[in-house]
């Protein structure tokens, strides 16, 4: 379990894309949560919707309302 999840997005219907590094290409992101992460920066946690693999997505500052 994760202590930096703030909360869930409830993004599970949405498509949402990431670059999975274990398919090493664009994948569909599923179960996405806002997480911050150790150098205090935002992002976006996801999960591979092809391999499973978690994939962390930084969530630009300047951008908050880019989904
Ligand atoms: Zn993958």
């Amino acid at each position: 379990m994760s202590s930096g999840i703030l909360k869930s997005l409830g993004f599970g219907n949405l498509d949402v894309s990431g670059y999975c590094v274990r398919c090493r290409s664009r994948v569909k992101m599923k179960k996405i949560e806002e997480v911050v992460m150790s150098n205090k920066k935002k992002a976006y946690k996801g999960v591979c919707s092809e391999c499973g693999a978690t994939i962390y997505r930084i969530r630009p500052e300047s951008r908050e309302g880019m989904w």
